[in-house]
């Protein structure tokens, strides 16, 4: 099931096969923290010392410089060990990708090798009691104060907090109403835990996350030295924005090894229990849920070694990241519950991990960004994409009598530009879309003429009812379409007329 990709590299797939065998070796331990609801402190040194957490840090800095594809390996396969996979994840979002693409040379040679010993564990800091979905209205404020930075303002649904070393916090900078407008107010910063007036508020009883903590911090004029900003003062959106790629990807990943020992589970399971006298693989409904369960991980696992091969060839996988996270965690709903049906009432019982995969797949769906935001993300990154957004011209085909998409130029290319031949245009349209609107660059590709010529005429023919116009907010047309006289002015009535040749004509009026 979980294969290698052919295009991980020679080292990655090192990896993939060491970090298998670490996890199943570890299995039994990881459990027993799960089941004492302990942290799993001795683990996590383990996972360090195997240099795990450095899997996306270059080697340069100490890490095995495995990008983007390496970190979801390796989250994949430790989020089979449960807290320790979280505690990955979360310790890798908390500057990685922030300090490699916004941090000084000094502050890499400083953070970097701490995370890829991962002997000090991280926390990524972006939500406030007052900022959830909306990440910009942070209230945490870092005022400068000669060399130095003041931090005031809680943080909260942190994940790591207590446990963790340093973290990765986003404040205001600014309170100017344009410089908020262009979000340019946000800075961010590396806090260690120790600093005087940091404190840990509260830790949250969860539907999951059992064994890792996630709460609430607090600044109290926590003073840091001004070399634990990252990236210059007002970049703070964009490198949350960066970070947030790379988080979602991980926090997507993290659930293929998962998906893996369910699927495992439900073929030793259902070979092994009877019902009716059949084995319970043997029911049509049991065979075709785990079908799906299989399509499910296979299709997430592969959509996110996608968006890594992305991120690891510089791109800026915005839409994927989303699509990436959103998939994972909704199909880690669907394969919890799917899981547990199959399973029956053993299925609700914490002696199996489907109702474990059920909680986390519900965190899934809400931590860093809900559903609801990466489907914003996803319709708003794709309607600007030229890809998705090539004109699309009917054109009237004589030899078949109908509209269809056509790269020929329009009949009425070349003619005059007059208000009648304007009409013209304006009308032919609705006998080939009649229910939409034309933009005045389509009537400009179909009649030529200048857009200042254009607008005049679409005036005009306004105001002598023969067309209606849709403007913007400032008053710019950006549509038109004939109004019912401006038809009848621009063709006759048989113009518009079209029937199927079965039609009898003695049926027609
Ligand atoms: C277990 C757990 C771990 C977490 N770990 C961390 C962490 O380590 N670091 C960190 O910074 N944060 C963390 N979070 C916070 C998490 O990222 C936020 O909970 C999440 O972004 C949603 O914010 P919110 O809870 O304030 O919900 P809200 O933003 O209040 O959203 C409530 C509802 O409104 C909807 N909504 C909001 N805005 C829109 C919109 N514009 N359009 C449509 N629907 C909208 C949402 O989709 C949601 O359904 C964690 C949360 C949990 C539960």
């Amino acid at each position: 099931m979980s294969e290698e990709f052919f295009w991980w590299n020679d080292e990655q797939k090192a990896i993939y096969k060491d970090v298998r065998n670490f996890v199943e070796d570890n299995f039994e331990e990881a459990e027993e923290y799960f089941w004492n609801t302990k942290f799993p402190w001795p683990l996590v040194k383990k996972v360090a010392e195997k240099g795990y957490f450095g899997a996306g840090v270059p080697k340069k800095y100490g890490g095995l410089e495995l990008g983007a594809t390496g970190s979801c390996i390796v989250a994949a396969q430790l989020g089979r060990l449960y807290a320790v996979g979280h505690v990955f994840t979360v310790s890798m979002l908390a500057g990685l990708e922030q300090i490699l693409r916004f941090g000084t040379d000094e502050q890499k040679q400083t953070w970097l090798p701490k995370i890829a010993k991962g002997e000090e564990l991280g926390a990524l800091c972006i939500t406030e009691p007052f900022a959830g979905s909306d990440a910009a209205n942070v209230f945490t404020s870092a005022i400068k104060d000669g060399d130095e930075w003041i931090l005031n303002g809680k943080k909260r649904f942190i994940t790591g907090a207590g446990v963790s070393d340093r973290y990765f916090i986003y404040a205001k900078t600014s309170d100017e109403k344009d410089i908020r407008k262009q979000y340019g107010h946000i800075t961010s910063f590396m806090v260690e835990k120790g600093r005087e007036g940091f404190s840990l508020e509260k830790i949250n009883p969860l539907i999951g996350f059992d064994n890792v903590p996630n709460g609430y911090i607090d600044f109290d004029h926590v003073r840091i030295p001004d070399s634990n900003r990252i990236g210059a003062i007002g970049n703070g959106w964009n490198v949350m924005m960066a970070g947030l790629n790379f988080e979602r990807l991980i926090g997507a990943a993290v659930f293929g090894g998962l998906f893996e020992d369910v699927i495992n589970l439900l073929f030793n399971f259902t070979k092994r229990r009877v019902q009716f006298n059949r084995t319970t693989n043997q029911f049509p409904g049991v065979q075709d849920g785990i079908a799906e369960i299989i399509t499910k991980a296979k299709v997430s696992r592969l959509y996110s070694y996608h968006c890594a091969k992305l991120l690891d060839d510089g791109k800026e996988p915005m839409v994927e990241a989303s699509i990436a996270k959103m998939i994972n965690s909704e199909y880690a709903r669907d394969i919890g519950l799917k899981t547990i049906q199959i399973l029956g009432g053993d299925g609700l019982t914490k002696f199996l991990p489907a109702e474990r995969i059920l909680r986390e797949a519900k965190i899934g769906e809400i931590v860093a960004g809900t559903t609801e935001i990466q489907k914003m993300i996803i319709y708003r990154f794709s309607a600007m994409l030229p890809f998705y957004n090539k004109p699309i011209r009917f054109r009237w085909n004589d030899k078949v009598n109908a509209p269809i998409i056509s790269k020929k130029e329009s009949k009425f290319k070349g003619l005059p530009i007059t208000e009648e031949n304007v009409l013209k245009v304006i009308a032919h349209d609705y006998k080939i879309s009649p229910g939409l609107y034309m933009t005045p660059d389509d009537v400009r590709e179909d009649i030529g003429g200048s857009r200042s010529e254009l607008r005049k005429i679409f005036e005009e023919l306004e105001t002598q009812g023969l067309i209606v116009t849709h403007r913007d907010r400032p008053g710019k047309i950006v549509l038109v379409k004939a109004t019912y006289t401006g038809l009848q002015n621009a063709f006759p009535k048989e113009y518009y007329q079209w029937f199927p040749d079965w039609y009898e004509n003695s049926d027609k009026f």
